[in-house]
């Protein structure tokens, strides 16, 4: 994908009465310190236009990239909620639940998970709420690099059976810079759906 611009345009603190932009959209998702802002960054070859994401239960916010002046990338907060008050947790839970239910140009969920580990609970629980809805997803396995060449086909399918996916999911390394195309192209072809 040749990226001809990439540009941060407003972040918005829900769905719900708020005028949000109306073009595509691919939303970003996954466990704090997965390594979505990484992986956003390395997709459109800018090193720092996402910066790391804050801890759970800072601000939390849809942040919008117009992409190509075409279409965009919404950056959602990540999850990861082991020392946050259970208001925050629902917050969380309420705003993106409402995100995913109501933004009408939502074309694809790009969950990251970290290659290294099993998903874990949360993982499952927002990857079952994404499947049972049937809203567009794609699992991406981050960090290949730290797992060792023949560990990676184990780790996968590991990966694949506990979230019971057709697909294998597709591995990526913000490190090694690897793995994007594929992940490309399925962005591109969730955005030439109707
Ligand atoms: P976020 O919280 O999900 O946005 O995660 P970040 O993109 O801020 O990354 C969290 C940490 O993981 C940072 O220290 C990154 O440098 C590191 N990281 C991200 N992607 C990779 C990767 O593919 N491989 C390795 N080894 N480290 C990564």
């Amino acid at each position: 994908m040749i990226i001809t611009s990439a540009e941060y345009i407003k972040s918005f603190p829900s769905i719900k009465g708020f005028d949000l932009p109306e073009l595509s959209a691919i939303a970003f998702i996954g466990r704090s310190n997965a390594g979505k802002s990484s992986l956003i960054n390395h997709l459109l070859n800018r090193k720092k236009l996402v910066k790391t994401s804050s801890t759970p239960g800072k601000t939390q916010l849809l942040n919008f990239f117009l992409i190509n002046k075409a279409f965009y990338f919404v950056d959602l907060p990540g999850y990861g909620f082991a020392n946050v008050p259970v208001e925050v947790k629902m917050g969380w839970q309420a705003m993106i639940q409402d995100f995913l239910r109501l933004y009408p140009h939502l074309r694809l969920i790009v969950q990251l998970m970290d290659l290294r580990h099993p998903p874990t609970r949360e993982d499952q629980e927002f990857y079952h709420l994404l499947s049972e809805n049937r809203w567009p997803s794609l699992v991406v396995a981050n960090k290949s690099d730290k797992v060792k060449n023949n560990s990676l086909k184990r780790s996968l399918t590991a990966m694949q059976s506990c979230l019971h996916l057709r697909k294998p999911p597709l591995m990526h390394s913000a490190l090694k810079k690897t793995g994007k195309e594929a992940i490309w192209e399925d962005i591109k072809d969730h955005l030439q759906r109707d």
